[in-house]
């Protein structure tokens, strides 16, 4: 194994970032920030209250309220939109550096991470520029319009995967649509988060279009939620918290955008392209550490191939390189936090007793520290496991045989979840009929799970609330006033 890798000139104190200036909380709290490799703490961070996010809130709704912002042209504001992505281009070495070390991700997958987020400015500013409104008339009597208008200040709080490119999903339409925002970045990985000061204000954006509060979900989080000045909401984390931001949020009838956890199927028919079926299938669960809320965590596979499946896939899942994060050639890297390690094991340890273990199991031979997983393939797990129902967000997958095509839409149907799907068949009347009965906002047909910026993106069921994507996230941070003219 190569030694672990520190980033040069490390911040030790991360802050927030509020009415353009970098401050500690107000009563001087702070929480412990490891990397996940040597598990020891290489930062503090200020630990947001009530009163930090005040503050944020404060500044954010001055700037929306007097500043130029929401008042500016779309192609102004455009402008703006795309520096920021030449910014986040300009510094996507240093970003992926940053991120890699943060979170524990795979340095390579941590640079198309920080690409990604830059594409996302890019795609908004476009959108501003090309969206228009309707306008409807009734001959005769009445002409009425469209007046779309940002909806003020808007909360994101973000997850600890892909922390930067998820946070860069919320910012770019929140910010492109004219709002001012607060960000409250998970608390397991702050790092990142503060890079976007620098970029925001080496584009021109203006003071207190972006704040930034850290901290726990508990306190700044749960503050944010409740702050009766912030009209919306957009959370991407765990489902049982989407639950208590959506009670939180009740008092105040906010706006809710909820993107949450999955388990989603891959289903894999005896007619399909087996070697491009495994490819797909060892990518969807072993990319970014398998910590992605789109992770195909549960395989289908038809049982006439069921066999030859199980043991070429074990075959390439035992091959997979896991090493220090920063190390080109590792493939999964060190899970975020000794907490989710630890959770990620005991599924580990759950699986042996639900499934028949196929590779992994553990911990990797001679990665003696960090937070390290071999890569771990579970076969014959039934669908009342737990490995099958429940959310494991880690390099553990689950295969199940299946007989017919109505047994395999049983059991991709059959958990609480409804996030994503991924289909393999050469039949395209069976992949359409499949896409259409299978319970997830995002299907993939013979295809890995990459994305159009102008699809929808969201959940059913457990897996969230709404779709953002596209024209649909600028609907999410706009009102869209009906305005009637009698002739
Ligand atoms: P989490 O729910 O623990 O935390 C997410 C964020 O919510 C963090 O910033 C946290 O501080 C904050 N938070 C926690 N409690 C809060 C509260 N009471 N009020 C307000 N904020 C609170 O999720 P996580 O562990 O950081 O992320 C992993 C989860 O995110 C997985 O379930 C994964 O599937 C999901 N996820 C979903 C998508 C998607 O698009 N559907 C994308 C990425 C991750």
């Amino acid at each position: 194994m190569s030694e672990h890798y520190i980033p040069q000139d490390l911040p030790t104190r991360i802050q927030h970032y509020i009415d353009g200036e970098f401050v500690d909380s107000v009563n001087g709290a702070t929480f412990d920030v490891l990397d996940p490799v040597s598990n020891t703490n290489y930062a503090t961070a200020a630990a947001g209250q009530k009163e930090d996010i005040d503050l944020a809130v404060a500044a954010a709704t001055r700037a929306f309220t007097d500043g130029p912002w929401p008042r500016m042209k779309p192609r102004e504001r455009a402008r703006i939109l795309n520096k920021i992505a030449d910014a986040v281009e300009a510094a996507e070495a240093r970003l992926a550096e940053l991120e890699s070390f943060d979170s524990g991700l795979p340095i390579t997958q941590a640079r198309g991470q920080a690409l990604r987020a830059a594409e996302n400015f890019r795609f908004f500013a476009d959108l501003i520029v090309a969206q228009f409104d309707d306008a409807m008339k009734v001959p005769g009597s009445q002409i009425n319009y469209v007046n779309r208008k940002p909806i003020g200040v808007a909360g994101l709080i973000t997850p600890w995967n892909t922390p930067f490119m998820l946070e860069s999903w919320k910012l770019a339409p929140s910010i492109a649509s004219g709002c001012t925002v607060v960000l409250k970045p998970a608390e397991f990985t702050p790092l990142s988060a503060s890079l976007w000061a620098g970029i925001f204000e080496e584009a021109g954006l203006p003071k207190g279009v972006f704040n930034l509060v850290n901290g726990l979900g508990e306190e700044a989080g749960d503050a944010l939620v409740k702050h009766p000045d912030v009209p919306l909401i957009s959370f991407t984390g765990e489902t049982t918290t989407g639950q208590t931001i959506f009670r939180n949020a009740a008092t105040n009838l906010k706006g809710l955008s909820m993107e949450l956890g999955g388990k989603s199927p891959c289903v894999i028919f005896a007619d399909a392209d087996l070697d491009a079926a495994i490819d797909s299938a060892l990518f969807g669960v072993f990319s970014l550490n398998g910590e992605r809320c789109t992770a195909g965590s549960r395989i289908l596979v038809e049982r006439s191939i069921y066999d030859e499946f199980c043991e070429k896939y074990a075959a390439r899942a035992k091959n997979i390189v896991v090493g220090d994060p920063h190390d080109p050639a590792t493939e999964v890297g060190a899970l975020v936090h000794p907490e989710h390690y630890n959770k990620v094991m005991s599924y580990v340890d759950i699986g042996k007793s639900e499934g028949r273990l196929l590779a992994g199991g553990g911990r990797p031979e001679g990665l003696d520290h960090g937070n390290y997983v071999a890569p771990t393939v579970f076969a014959d797990v039934k669908p009342d496991a737990r490995i099958f129902q429940e959310e494991i967000f880690g390099p553990v997958v689950a295969i199940t045989p299946f007989d017919t095509d109505e047994e395999a839409l049983e059991l991709a149907n059959g958990v609480k979840y409804g996030l994503a799907a991924y289909i393999w068949t050469q039949n395209l009347t069976r992949a359409h009929n499949f896409a259409q009965s299978v319970e997830a906002g995002m299907v993939w047909l013979n295809s890995h799970n990459v994305r159009d910026l102008r699809t929808p993106f969201g959940g059913v069921k457990a897996s969230g609330l709404g779709h953002e994507g596209g024209f649909r996230s600028i609907d999410f941070y706009t009102d869209q006033q009906a305005v009637h003219i009698t002739l």
